[in-house]
């Protein structure tokens, strides 16, 4: 179920504009507004939960399918020799949006 207060979930509906690479039923791939990379993208599941601790049956799934996805969608979008996967979780980390998203930071070398 979408959030009607949350940021990723407008950009799920198209309230807020994106730049989508990737789409289906299970989740969007949409470039990072302040890239960290010269790749910079960030996949969400489409129900709205903010952290994996509250992900329930669906939300798994989702998961799980991400990152079935991922590979393909960072070798087709300029991360072929490699990417960093990130997913922030709660304050400590600096998670800024409440809905689970994972960062791909690719299409360079990155700095650890
Ligand atoms: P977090 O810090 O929560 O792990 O990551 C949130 C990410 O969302 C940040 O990298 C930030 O640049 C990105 N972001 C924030 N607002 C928007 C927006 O309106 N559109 C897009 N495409 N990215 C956003
Ligand atoms: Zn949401």
């Amino acid at each position: 179920m979408l959030n009607c207060d949350c940021l990723f979930c407008k950009i799920i509906e198209g309230k807020i504009p994106s730049s989508k690479v990737y789409e289906d039923e299970n989740m969007l791939v949409f470039r990072d507004i302040a890239p960290k990379a010269k790749v910079h993208l960030l996949a969400v599941p489409k129900t709205h939960f903010a952290l994996l601790s509250q992900a329930d049956g669906e939300g798994q799934a989702m998961l799980a399918h991400i990152f079935k996805k991922i590979p393909q969608i960072a070798a087709d979008n300029g991360c072929e020799n490699g990417y960093r996967l990130v997913v922030n979780q709660g304050e400590n980390a600096g998670q800024t949006v409440m809905h689970l998203h994972v960062h791909i930071l690719g299409g360079q070398p990155l700095e650890w």
